[in-house]
């Protein structure tokens, strides 16, 4: 487990402010179930504390040839240790180019002279285990 991740208080489900609750319209497959799509918890109910549902903020850096360009904010799962989160960053299918839409680190990219729809061989995404040692 990176014990840097723990710690870190448990604040939000999928963005929804206040939200630990199983609601119906969060997704179709909710929906259609009546339970969430992750840990199964019915619809009224609490998601599992080991729930992908439950997030908490990631700081991660963003690099460009070595340099740090930008920080920002990005919505984890809480249950997620330091290795998950590099693989999410680095190797899983979620595309670099989703900074675009983060609008102080597109103008940083922009910049820096960063073009291209994806950015995933271009940048470095650095997670920054704040409180950790
Ligand atoms: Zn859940
Ligand atoms: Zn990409």
């Amino acid at each position: 487990m990176g014990a840097g991740m723990v710690d870190i208080p448990k604040i939000a489900c999928l963005g929804i402010p206040g939200g630990p609750d199983v609601r119906a319209q969060d997704s179709p497959g909710t929906a259609r179930s009546g339970a969430c799509i992750y840990c199964r918890e019915p619809a009224g109910g609490h998601h599992k504390a080991t729930c992908v549902c439950w997030t908490h903020p990631v700081r991660v850096g963003i690099y460009v040839e070595g340099e740090m360009v930008a920080v920002y904010t990005h919505h984890l799962p809480a249950s997620w240790d330091a290795e998950a989160v590099r693989f999410k960053l680095e190797e899983s299918s979620w595309c670099a180019g989703n900074l675009w839409d983060v609008e102080h680190v597109a103008a940083a990219l922009r910049e820096r002279g960063v073009e291209g729809d994806c950015l995933c061989g271009a940048v470095d995404l650095i997670a920054q285990m704040g409180g950790s040692t």
